[in-house]
């Protein structure tokens, strides 16, 4: 999945849990990565059809659901604009307008035909599939499944920054997650930190993944798929707090293409079921009502309901 993961178990088989963990992330990486040729989702791309079953049925059906609620913000065919800002390659470069104006007739949901009941997918023309905004959050929920299955006490497992717990932390108290600063050039400190147990923590940001262009702007790996350019908000960072990791990782980076008063919306609709840390580009953290009691900061926040 193209970036550092750490997994910790404790308890009576917490060796046993960790091997298994450490088994099923290579097991999901050779299903959905983008960069291996021989991966699932590599083979779609180049056959443009498949019919789904297991795992990557769900994907596609959670990624289509999460593409219509949020009026196509989370776009699992956006994979061809990811290519041609080289973030794929990490050839990184520039597109020019026409590029992307071309780019844009081939990218939608819309374009791709999906049978639920069959799982039979057919891409649209030159259409590319990327489960990379979902594929960790998923993951995540996937290894709860694996460590019920042995006799641990808890879990923590961080899958390039995004955060699962399960089960108790060996001393008792809660599970306590950091949140990036994004304002921060090393990526090492912690502008906000929240308990949580059993739930995934996970966050999108415009600093994670970026390159300087000739132009000295700075361009990033979310892409807005109505614009073809890495998208633009008043946001630097999404938190999404929740107890299902794949729709939390959807979620983020969609809220984070839209921006904060439709991300707090989408939150509002659909019944406030997970909780969000929004860190708007002046340094405030907006921070949704269920998380009041189990956050803490020292920059400028205010609660939303
Ligand atoms: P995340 O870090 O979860 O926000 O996911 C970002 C990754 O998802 C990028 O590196 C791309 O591979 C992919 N991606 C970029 N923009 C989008 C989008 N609008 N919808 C879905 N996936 C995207
Ligand atoms: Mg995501």
């Amino acid at each position: 999945m193209d970036t550092y993961m750490s997994v910790k178990c404790y308890g009576k088989e917490a060796e046993e849990a960790c091997m298994a963990a450490e088994r099923e992330i290579q097991r999901l990486d050779s299903l959905l990565s983008t960069g291996k040729e021989d991966s699932e989702v590599s083979k779609i791309n180049r056959t443009g059809s498949a019919v789904l079953s297991g795992d990557l049925k769900t994907l596609m059906e959670m990624s289509l659901e999460v593409w219509e609620k949020t009026s196509g913000a989370f776009d699992v065919t956006v994979y061809p604009l990811v290519e041609l800002w080289g973030f794929s390659s990490k050839e990184f470069r520039v597109p020019g307008k026409e590029e992307i104006k071309e780019t844009l007739k081939i990218t939608g949901s819309d374009k791709l035909s999906y049978d639920r009941e069959s799982g039979k997918l057919v891409l649209g023309d030159s259409q590319k599939l990327d489960f990379g905004g979902i594929a960790k959050g998923y993951t995540s929920m996937k290894l709860k499944e694996v460590f019920s299955s042995f006799d641990i006490d808890g879990a923590i497992v961080s899958l390039g920054g995004n955060v699962q717990t399960y089960g108790a932390k060996p001393d008792g108290s809660p599970w306590r997650c950091g949140i990036q600063d994004p304002f921060s050039s090393s990526g090492q400190s912690v502008i906000a930190a929240i308990e949580a147990d059993n739930l995934a923590v996970i966050t999108s940001g415009s600093y994670e993944r970026f390159f300087t262009g000739e132009d000295g702007k700075t361009y990033h790996h979310i892409i807005d798929p109505s614009t073809g350019y890495p998208a633009e908000s008043d946001l630097v960072s999404v938190t999404i707090i929740s107890k299902n990791g794949a729709e939390a990782d959807a979620l983020s980076t969609a809220c984070f293409v839209m921006g904060m008063e439709k991300a707090v919306k989408l939150w509002q609709d659909s019944g406030r079921k997970y909780e969000m840390i929004l860190i708007t580009k002046d340094g405030t953290l907006h921070i949704t009502g269920g998380l009041k009691d189990s956050f803490q900061t020292n920059s400028k926040f205010e609660i939303i309901y």
